[in-house]
């Protein structure tokens, strides 16, 4: 949990798209959480910084290739704008760190974060180098620019913050939480086009159900992700070796 402080976590966009912003994360629980003031969103539109009338923040790459690169003399600027907030600084990027929800809660348990959304082939490299910039990427697939993937990380710190998800307990049981994939729901009705609900959710006997829960979440995260499985497995072993 982050140190209440009574300020906001404070989230700056750098982006030749400003008007992309809040989009999906102005509604529901990220939006409200916006106009009560539990988080702060300042776009930075790049283009401020172009030296040109055009307005043009990309050119040609060296030893050619087809694509334009974002220069590092106006993005450099544009970073400098932003600089003061003492929130770390990520470039979104396929070539990133993969984005998991151990890095989600530190993010959100800081000061806030200042996000530079590439475009076109992507961002000079010595201007990343000369601001130590952390890359996240969101996964082994190339999107047209940084914004969606800036919206998707903003959205998955805001619902961690305090006050923005009603019950404190929908966040300690979801997938990640404890290293394994989230058990499977149900609601009404009971029977649907033939499917039951499991009867051990109808039996009212709570620790049947927890028992039930956490075997479904083991055998999803076996079988889909083979690489949690190992992971939670050597944790839950180290555990018990710390026990012994
Ligand atoms: N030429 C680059 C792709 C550039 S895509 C390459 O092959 O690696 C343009 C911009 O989209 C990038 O600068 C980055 O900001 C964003 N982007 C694309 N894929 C992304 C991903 N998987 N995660 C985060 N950002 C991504």
């Amino acid at each position: 949990m982050r140190a209440d402080d009574g300020m906001p976590f404070a989230v700056r966009v750098l982006t030749i798209f400003p008007e992309m912003f809040p989009g999906p994360v102005g509604r529901s629980l990220a939006g409200r959480a916006l106009e009560d003031g539990l988080w702060s969103l300042e776009t930075v539109d790049i283009r401020d910084f172009a030296r040109d009338k055009h307005r043009s923040v990309d050119d040609t790459p060296f030893g050619g290739g087809a694509g334009m690169v974002m220069r590092p003399d106006v993005i450099g600027d544009a970073l400098a704008a932003v600089s003061d907030a003492g929130a770390p600084l990520i470039y979104l990027s396929p070539r990133g760190r993969l984005l998991d929800q151990a890095r989600v809660r530190a993010l959100a348990s800081g000061p806030g974060m200042s996000l530079l959304c590439g475009r076109f082939e992507g961002v000079d490299e010595r201007v990343l180098e000369a601001h130590e910039i952390e890359e996240v990427s969101l996964g082994d697939f190339v999107l047209s620019g940084g914004e969606p993937a800036a919206i998707a990380l903003i959205d998955a710190c805001v619902r961690l913050l305090p006050g923005v998800v009603g019950q404190a307990d929908s966040l300690a049981e979801e997938s990640f939480a404890d290293g394994l994939l989230e058990y499977p729901h149900y609601t009404r009705p009971r029977e649907w086009r033939g499917r039951r609900v499991p009867d051990v959710l109808l039996s009212g006997h709570h620790e049947r159900v927890r028992e039930w829960r956490l075997a479904e979440a083991e055998r999803s995260t076996r079988e889909r992700r083979p690489d949690l499985w190992r992971r939670y497995r050597r944790k839950t072993e180290g555990d018990n070796d710390e026990r012994d």
